[in-house]
């Protein structure tokens, strides 16, 4: 989709509070690479956010079946003394499908003062998405990508190495249609969620990536959020929106998240690896946090998504179709002369 038309549609659109369901429960464990940790503080609710609907009950979400796969590659060894690094390690059981991002979600508030995570929306893309996996590797530390099942399918090489480089891979839909779109029916909402999991999958050579999805625009429509639910898929909305794709420069962007992040404390932190501004505020801004004395929180998933194997052929067969054009004959060959 064209920057353009997602600055129009955002613009255009109010984000809707959406209902949360707890069907299971939610573990935050500190893990590994724990060092210099901040006790926790309180945090008060973004103003002016809406209030989460009442969320509907949904029936307890089936048990998740393992998913057999080699563990991820773990992030290089850090060789930059003076690096951002990663303050802390969180593993998020994603049974009942857990919301997290105060614009959204208020009831799992498990940031510490001075914890952010990284977020990177609608890759994997050339040049920008390499420019951020620098950034990150350059300072030692890592974030979530939500990456579009298509975008994926373009460009697996590039998806491939933001997973070897140890970073969380999760999901933004198959083409970044708008959920809430009332065009769409319930199966093509699923289809969006479901085929870009499975899109990602199918880049990744067949792993299947965290159950973390991104709704574009986050806009959530409810029966969506009670869907993933079910599927056991976590969502995620933002603490703060660098608003990124609005940005005219780096400096803009760099601008925005400190401003943010300062007057938060904390947060999840929503940018655009997809746009060229981002790739190119990602090395300052981290040196910005660094000297602000924020830690960057990893966020990794119990267990991976469990791909439906409907979704995996549709994407296969997508792939297969002519690639250049499905204009019909009569419209591409004239007789001219005979
Ligand atoms: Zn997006």
């Amino acid at each position: 989709m064209a920057p353009d038309d997602r600055e129009t549609f955002r613009e255009n659109t109010m984000r809707i509070a959406a209902g949360i369901i707890f069907a299971g429960t939610v573990s935050l464990l500190t893990s590994s690479a724990a060092w210099s940790q901040t006790p926790p503080a309180a945090k008060s609710a973004a103003p002016g956010a809406p209030q989460a609907a009442a969320a509907p009950q949904a029936a307890p979400a089936p048990a998740p079946v393992a998913v057999k796969q080699p563990p991820q590659p773990a992030r290089a060894a850090c060789t930059n003394p003076n690096a951002l690094g990663v303050g802390r390690t969180v593993e998020i059981d994603t049974t009942g499908g857990p919301g997290f991002g105060f614009e959204h979600f208020k009831t799992l508030d498990f940031l510490r003062d001075k914890e952010v995570v990284l977020t990177f929306d609608d890759g994997p893309w050339p040049v920008n998405t390499p420019a951020v996996l620098k950034a990150l590797a350059e300072e030692c530390t890592t974030g979530i990508f939500f990456t579009i099942g298509k975008h994926a399918t373009y460009y697996p090489e590039i998806l491939k190495q933001v997973y070897a480089a140890g970073h969380t891979v999760g999901t933004h839909t198959w083409s970044h249609q708008a959920l809430v779109n009332k065009k769409l029916n319930e199966e093509q909402r699923k289809e969006e969620i479901e085929k870009g999991f499975a899109a990602v999958k199918w880049a990744l050579g067949g792993v299947s990536p965290a159950p973390f999805f991104r709704f574009p625009a986050l806009q959530h429509p409810p029966e969506m959020v009670t869907y993933l639910g079910e599927r056991n898929i976590a969502m995620f909305s933002c603490d703060l929106d660098s608003f990124d794709f609005k940005a005219r420069n780096a400096q803009q962007v760099i601008d925005t998240v400190m401003r943010k992040v300062d007057k938060l404390g904390k947060g999840i932190i929503l940018m655009h690896d997809f746009h060229k501004h981002t790739g190119e505020a990602v090395p300052e801004l981290l040196k910005r946090l660094k000297a602000g004395g924020y830690k960057v929180v990893a966020m990794r998933a119990k267990e991976p998504v469990q791909v439906i194997a409907k979704y995996e052929e549709e994407v296969i067969k997508d792939l297969k179709l002519p690639t250049v054009s499905s204009r019909p004959v009569s419209s591409v060959v004239t007789t001219v002369s005979e």
